[in-house]
């Protein structure tokens, strides 16, 4: 049986960021990923179809009660990223130390901003982030502008944006992975399509995501493998324990076992507890990696959730994803506690508005294509805090269950309520009458799309699963890249955290 160098579980912004640092290093490696490549396809782009979870797993999680629901998971070649909205932010400096909430401590990362800064550099360079530095007061130092400018406001976005700024605010270009106009090969793409950019698979490749940045650079290297179709059942070790030597994997109804010298699970935060907790063997009854009992838990997926905004001033744009408002990140006048982010998310399409707005459509004669051309989709987060009993376990037959209870709510109603104030006065100064309405909901347990925090890295193995460089603390050669090594969440999408670390423990790994 072949034995390779490394093996890569799972190909998301973790993992498929990792397979890109280490395939020049000439190591052999694997890459094991469940899903299949996302299919190029008419539905695609099809909201009906996308939104009847087209893409998503049939999978079933449970929640504490036992009751099934359906988690926002994609199994695909490049993994969630294959959906994500690419806005790739960093961390601000603040939340790599202890910061007080509203709810408690969030407590502070072991490595500070300075530690992570020239790995976002490398992120941002890798994944062609677009944007502006300097215009959002809350961003961390960075050494070099963006690699690429922001994408120019459409008018109707311009013109929120300058209404907000006039409130004082400071809403900046929400910086974006985008692979056009030019991507950093030099190539030219000139099919711009990109209004359903933000919850759609983009078959034009325009979209920065970890299949084609992270995958599709890491095959152009021979000694790369990526065995498509094979989930991950569990890592077997040698008999000290000490060591993890192959992975079992699932393939058309067989097994088959892959050995290799390191192997990193990036899995995604949920699945790479399961995998861990699902590999307990007689050295390590509780899990992989589990002598902390941390595995699995702190599970954080933010306080995320839709705000659509409507006036009477229709908004024909067609990419929205365009303003980041982020004065409340630290707090507000009012609070004083941070509140989070609030950006666009992509434009919600008329067919799928008929839930949002409810009893409305019709009234007035407003249908929902109404609705679509007047609303501002906003996508808000407020951070969750880390508790242990926050937490991902496996039954006997190895399904997943996620103990959840939301806090720091307050947050994120405070957050809410500013977004809202905004637009009313945005409204009310554009003096074309009606009533300003917000609709929208605050996203449930099976909103686990920033997924973040089950096996946290730190100094101490009491208090940690992996060593500050992702390295499972028990274990001389598994280390685990992706948003599980998290302490806490912040309140920035997480996928340019887990590349930027992904690019960090590449390093590391090509020099071993
Ligand atoms: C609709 C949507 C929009 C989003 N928008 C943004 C955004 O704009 N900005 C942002 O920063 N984040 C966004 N996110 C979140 C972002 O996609 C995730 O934070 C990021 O993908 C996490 O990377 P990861 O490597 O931890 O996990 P994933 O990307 O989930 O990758 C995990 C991989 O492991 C594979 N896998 C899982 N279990 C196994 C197993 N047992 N065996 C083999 N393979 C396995 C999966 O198929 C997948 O390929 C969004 C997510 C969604 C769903």
């Amino acid at each position: 049986m072949t034995n390779f160098d490394i093996i890569i579980i799972g190909t998301g912004a973790g993992g498929g960021t990792l397979a890109c640092k280490l395939a020049p290093s000439g190591k052999r490696i694997l890459i094991l990923e469940r899903g299949d490549f996302l299919p190029r396809e008419r539905e695609n782009w099809d909201p009906l179809a996308v939104a009847q979870g087209r893409y998503r797993t049939t999978e079933m999680w449970r929640d504490a009660g036992g009751k099934e629901f359906s988690p926002y998971q994609h199994y695909w070649v490049g993994g969630n990223t294959k959906m994500y909205g690419g806005a790739l932010l960093r961390l601000r400096e603040s939340d790599f130390g202890a910061t007080q909430h509203f709810d408690g401590i969030s407590p502070a990362w072991p490595l500070k901003y300075s530690d992570f800064a020239p790995w976002y550099d490398e992120a941002e360079r890798l994944y062609a982030v677009h944007g502006t530095r300097g215009v959002d007061p809350t961003e961390p130092p960075a050494a070099t502008g963006y690699p690429y400018p922001a994408l120019p406001f459409e008018p109707r976005m311009r013109e929120v944006s300058d209404a907000i700024r006039r409130q004082g605010y400071h809403p900046s270009p929400i910086p974006l992975a985008i692979r056009l106009p030019q991507d950093l090969n030099g190539r030219q793409n000139d099919r711009l399509h990109i209004e359903l950019y933000d919850g759609y698979p983009d078959p034009t490749g325009a979209k920065g995501d970890s299949h084609v940045v992270g995958i599709q650079g890491a095959l152009q290297y021979p000694n790369v493998t990526l065995l498509r179709n094979r989930k991950a059942l569990k890592i077997n070790t040698d008999a000290s324990g000490k060591r993890a030597v192959s992975v079992t994997v699932a393939h058309e109804g067989q097994e088959e076992t892959y050995r290799a010298d390191t192997i990193v699970v990036s899995c995604g935060a949920i699945n790479s507890a399961a995998l861990l907790l699902r590999s307990a063997n007689e050295k390590h009854p509780a899990g992989l990696a589990n002598s902390s009992g941390l595995v699995g838990r702190n599970l954080m997926i933010h306080n995320n959730g839709v705000v659509l905004a409507y006036s009477a001033k229709p908004n024909p744009s067609a990419f929205q994803k365009a303003i980041l408002i982020p004065d409340f990140y630290h707090g507000a006048g009012d609070s004083p506690f941070p509140l989070g982010a609030i950006q666009n998310m992509g434009k919600a399409d008329p067919l799928l508005l008929a839930d949002a707005v409810g009893d409305e459509l019709g009234k007035d004669g407003k249908d929902a294509a109404h609705f679509a051309g007047h609303i501002i989709d906003y996508f808000i987060t407020a951070e969750d805090l880390p508790m242990p009993e926050n937490r991902v376990t496996v039954d006997a037959n190895g399904h997943i269950q996620l103990h959840y209870t939301q806090n720091n709510l307050e947050a994120y109603r405070r957050l809410r309520e500013k977004l809202i104030r905004i637009m009313d006065d945005v409204a009310e100064n554009e003096g074309v009458g009606g009533t300003t309405k917000y609709y929208g909901f605050k996203l449930g347990i099976g909103g686990v799309s920033h997924q973040n925090g089950t096996c946290r890295f730190g100094a101490d193995p009491k208090t940690s699963v992996l060593d500050i460089n992702c390295k499972a603390h028990d274990l001389d050669n598994l280390y685990v890249a992706d948003t599980s090594f998290f302490p806490s969440s912040g309140a920035v999408n997480p996928a340019l955290t887990a590349m930027a670390n992904a690019l960090r423990v590449g390093e590391l790994l090509a020099a071993l």
